[in-house]
């Protein structure tokens, strides 16, 4: 319990045993940044109630932390031959972030693999792997979507265990397949030559599958979060777009702002309530295991719906581009994701590991 307490608020240290702070290494039991006994500490974090007003209060007094104290411009771990943000144990990996015991990559986000280009949220297990989103545990796989155990695959969507196919959706324990139909070794490498050397002459191979056969809108998709566009340019480039409408419901509808302050005062009935976002007004709902697990750790219900805490949490990390800026303390040449204009102090490494 007390962890989970813990990390609700605990944000970019390596301290343990710490409340609200913010660039602190090796260090145990702090309250913003200070250093407390641990019986300080521990007074505080057992009387410390988790209410709507005390998270939302400590979330802003941490954001003022953040902008008195020095952050790092990259956050770069045994790692060599790098440009990106958050790479750790890496070696030649370039416009890569969030990427981890990678080499070889190029354009590769949310990635662990060896040999990579243009991937997203792909790896573990995984070398030569172009062009492709959720996959796992694979070699040589090109343009597929959410494929694991899979080798020597193109263009391939939803499949496990697949091996040397093509164009496969759902199919698993299978190989020499295309379009889901089974063929022999030799038939098979008869015609994927002639299959690539048609879509070459139409400019189909070498791109991800069309935008419209996505199951969802653009603007529901992460792609909106990192390249945000409005509806006109969004379906101008083939992306659908999901109009929003507010569900038909029978059920009792509660502002968040007038839910209870404290987790000990909501009532069971919660689960019959649609709780109306206070961001942008969707109506949203608890589930059972949900409210128990608030409950069980003391954790007031949250105010804006799963979507904008999605949002929220995803604001808190820095954007995936680089920007070309100075060290704020010796002025030498850095690159880092913290945009210029921003208000936080940004040191280079040298600085930074001086500063701690
Ligand atoms: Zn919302
Ligand atoms: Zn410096």
């Amino acid at each position: 319990m007390f962890l989970i307490r813990h990390f609700v608020l605990h944000a970019g240290c390596s301290a343990k045993c710490a409340l609200e702070t913010r660039g602190l290494y090796h260090k145990e039991y702090c309250l913003f940044n200070k250093q407390l006994s641990r019986e300080q500490y521990e007074n505080f974090i057992n009387e410390f109630k988790f209410t709507y007003t005390n998270i939302k209060d400590s979330k802003e007094k941490l954001a003022e932390l953040r902008l008195k104290v020095p952050h790092k411009n990259l956050e770069i771990d045994s790692s060599e031959n790098y440009l990106g943000d958050y790479i750790s144990n890496s070696k030649n990996c370039t416009d890569c972030f969030d990427i981890m015991e990678s080499q070889d990559c190029k354009y590769v986000w949310d990635g662990m693999m060896n040999t990579g280009y243009d991937c997203f949220n792909t790896g573990l297990d995984a070398s030569f792997i172009y062009e492709s989103v959720g996959v796992y545990r694979a070699n040589n796989v090109k343009f597929c979507n959410k494929c694991s155990q899979v080798n020597d695959t193109f263009y391939c969507d939803y499949c496990y265990k697949l091996s040397n196919s093509f164009g496969c959706t759902n199919l698993n324990y299978n190989e020499y397949c295309i379009l889901n139909k089974k063929y022999t070794k030799e038939e098979y490498e008869k015609l994927l030559p002639r299959i690539i050397e048609h879509m070459k002459k139409t400019g189909e191979w070498g791109e991800f599958f069309d935008p419209k056969i996505s199951l969802i809108g653009y603007n529901s998709s992460m792609a909106q979060y990192y390249f945000p566009l409005d509806e006109t340019s969004a379906e101008k480039q083939g992306f659908l777009w999901e109009a929003y409408g507010k569900p038909k419901t029978e059920l009792k509808s509660t502002k968040a702002k007038d839910l209870p302050n404290d987790i000990s005062e909501v009532k069971d009935d919660i689960l019959n309530t649609t709780i109306e976002c206070e961001k942008d007004g969707k109506p949203f709902r608890i589930i059972p295991q949900e409210l128990s697990f608030y409950k069980k750790h003391g954790l007031a219900l949250p105010h804006p719906c799963h979507d904008c805490r999605h949002f929220e949490r995803k604001g808190k990390m820095n954007p995936r581009k680089l920007y070309d800026r100075t060290c704020m303390k010796c002025g030498t040449e850095i690159t880092t994701t913290y945009e210029p204009s921003r208000k936080e102090i940004v040191y280079c490494e040298k600085c930074y590991l001086e500063n701690i």
